[in-house]
């Protein structure tokens, strides 16, 4: 059989705000593909409305990619499958935290395999000091002053302290 390359991945996410778990996520894949399209849900539908624009979501997940020559980011807001055969993807990437995103991985999983055979969606696990770390958790804690040290970059810290401030 021909070599194959392992060709282009979207990591999909709201990224509200990007976490050091997705970037964690963003770059493990980075090694593995030889291209990654980072996608940022516009307008997302399971959640309540973001607290940052895709504008300010995609240029926080840029400002943290120093090195990654491989990897773009975009947003979209049509359906997964459609963005990633748009950007020429045949594998979505996620990360798996803790037991509770399984369930809702799994049925997204069947949903998209239904829509799109041809593309598979693959899982990374999440990194042990990553596993309890999500975006609305972020947000809660700055809410009431917690210390984001270790959770998000630094210049993100800054801005969900002067978002949540007004
Ligand atoms: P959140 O659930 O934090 O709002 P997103 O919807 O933006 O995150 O998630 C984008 C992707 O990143 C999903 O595949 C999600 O499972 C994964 N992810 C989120 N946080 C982490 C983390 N701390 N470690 C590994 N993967 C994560």
């Amino acid at each position: 059989m021909a070599d194959r390359t392992s060709g282009t991945a979207v990591c999909p996410g709201s990224y509200d705000p990007v976490t050091l778990g997705h970037i964690d996520i963003i770059t493990r894949t980075a090694v593995v593909f030889d291209k990654v399209v980072v996608g940022v849900v516009d307008q997302p539908v399971r959640k309540q409305k973001t607290l940052f624009t895709a504008e300010q979501r995609v240029a926080f997940i840029e400002g943290e990619l120093e090195g990654l020559d491989n990897v773009t980011v975009k947003s979209f807001h049509n359906l997964l499958v459609e963005f990633a055969r748009e950007n020429g993807a045949r594998t979505i990437v996620k990360g798996l935290r803790a037991i509770s995103d399984f369930e809702y991985e799994f049925e997204m999983n069947q949903l998209n395999r239904k829509m799109a055979p041809d593309i598979e969606s693959t899982y990374l696990m999440a990194a042990p000091q990553y596993s309890f770390l999500s975006s609305s958790g972020v947000k809660e804690l700055a809410m009431f002053g917690g210390d984001l040290t270790g959770l998000v970059p630094p210049q993100v810290a800054s801005r969900l302290k002067e978002a949540l401030e007004r």
